[in-house]
């Protein structure tokens, strides 16, 4: 499942088609930082996160997990890490639209992704597939 904060654009025309594009794990863990902070700026005096599945003791607060994004190393940095401050794995997880597997890298096909765009994101498996589907002009 496409989530939307997965992908989140706000400045594109939902009408203007993409160029297609390969999206990998490596690639959102490198915006994770900076869609947080798209997603939650400013931050306001929110109530706390509380989350026992990532060890929180204390409640702990948007803002502080925005500077715990910014200090991670995106190029080294896993899945299962940034899942361990945010305390979910939405922020990484790339699903298949096609075979509902989890996978490390998705082609995006469609529009911009948005809340309501009409973006499909498919496996490699899935795209080979589909490359060798016959198709013959006036079937
Ligand atoms: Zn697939």
């Amino acid at each position: 499942m496409l989530t939307a904060h997965s992908f989140q654009n706000r400045s594109g025309s939902m009408s203007q088609p993409t160029t297609m594009k390969i999206t990998t794990q490596r690639d959102l863990i490198r915006e994770v930082a900076a869609r947080w902070r798209q997603q939650y700026e400013p931050f306001r005096d929110d109530r706390p996160i509380f989350s026992i599945r990532n060890g929180y003791r204390q409640p702990i607060k948007k803002k502080e997990i925005a500077e715990m994004l910014d200090a991670i190393d995106a190029e080294t940095a896993t899945p299962a890490d940034i899942a361990a401050i945010i305390g979910n794995e939405s922020w990484t997880r790339l699903t298949c639209h096609e075979c509902g597997k989890d996978t490390d890298a998705v082609l995006t096909v469609g529009q911009e992704p948005d809340y309501e765009s009409h973006t499909a994101c498919l496996c490699a498996p899935c795209v080979k597939r589909a490359a060798s589907i016959p198709w013959r002009e006036n079937q």
